[in-house]
């Protein structure tokens, strides 16, 4: 049975949403620090309690997966070096695989630049029960392409539109919607580069068009001001997560999206047999039941 929305599913509000744009909010980036910490807590308290929000998170997923009525897309947007891989390897590594996918956009194929920028999203988008996490999203589409020209801006300008309309549909077919910048300083990524020149297994990770990309800086915080300014809405919000500390970046992100998924207040669905008599016909008979016994 289908089940289709008349209206959008806002996101309530948390306790724990400082980091949450409300719509239409003037975003001037300057305002947040990206090395916030809630200051009781340390290193190790921080990751107990992502390890608590990771394990609510695990629970809520099944009873999303066993409803299949709803499913969750989680978009994460990062300077290089902001910690998308490692917010998902420790927020989403303890989900079931099967229920979870995770879909890295990168520079458009031949095939998926020949289609409007919001084919290849639309795509990948989640279906009932499922969690699908966007490394990079539909938002590179006014983010690279605004920051390197790569479009014209008449063009560009009209996407932010365009994306509030893609994400309100998905959203009126059940799909809800959280949306992470994860914010470094850009300091704290060219320690984060260092590291990787100084470790010989992460040399990989290199690539001299990150240093280039690090000229574009101050361009990049205001294509994400804008983004964050058009596109942060109550059924498919923006949080600014301060990120320089990877503990606590972990730590945000796992409370806000099990707290969002609480929220949905999900139960595993009424059976569709008759319990009582199941276990009457094959569990109570004498003699095991009505498969005869192999001994
Ligand atoms: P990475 O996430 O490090 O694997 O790099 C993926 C690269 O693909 C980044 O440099 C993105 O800016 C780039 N990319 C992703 N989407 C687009 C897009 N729509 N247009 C142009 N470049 C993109
Ligand atoms: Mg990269």
């Amino acid at each position: 049975m289908i089940k289709l929305y008349s209206s959008l599913t806002e996101i309530p509000m948390h306790d724990h949403d400082p980091f949450r744009i409300p719509p239409g909010h003037k975003v001037d980036l300057t305002r947040y620090d990206p090395a916030f910490k809630e200051h009781h807590l340390d290193k190790d308290e921080g990751a107990a309690e992502t390890e608590r929000h990771t394990r609510r998170l695990a629970e809520l997923q099944y009873l999303l997966y066993a409803e299949q009525r709803r499913s969750l897309l989680i978009c994460l947007q990062a300077l290089d070096a902001g910690g998308k891989d490692g917010t998902i390897r420790h927020v989403m590594g303890p989900l079931n695989p099967q229920g979870t996918r995770v879909h890295a956009f990168k520079v458009p194929s031949a095939e998926e630049a020949a289609h409007d920028f919001l084919w290849r999203a639309h795509r990948q988008a989640p279906e009932r029960g499922e969690v699908v996490i966007f490394n990079r999203s539909h938002y590179e589409d006014v983010l690279v392409a605004r920051v390197h020209e790569l479009v014209p801006k008449a063009i560009w300008q009209e996407r932010f539109d365009l994306i509030n309309d893609f994400e309100r549909n998905l959203n009126l077919n059940g799909t809800v919607i959280l949306k992470f910048f994860l914010r470094i300083s850009p300091q704290e990524q060219l320690r984060r580069f260092k590291q990787r020149l100084d470790d010989p297994a992460r040399h990989w990770k290199i690539s001299a068009a990150d240093y280039e990309e690090r000229k574009h800086w101050d361009a990049y915080q205001k294509a994400y001001e804008d983004v964050l300014s058009r596109t942060s809405t109550d059924h498919a919000p923006w949080y600014v997560i301060p990120s320089d500390h990877k503990w606590y970046r972990n730590l945000a992100v796992s409370r806000i999206i099990a707290d969002t998924l609480e929220a949905l207040k999900m139960r595993c669905p009424e059976p569709s047999v008759d319990i009582d008599e199941i276990r009457r016909q094959y569990h109570e008979a004498k003699n095991g039941g009505a498969v005869t016994s192999d001994k």
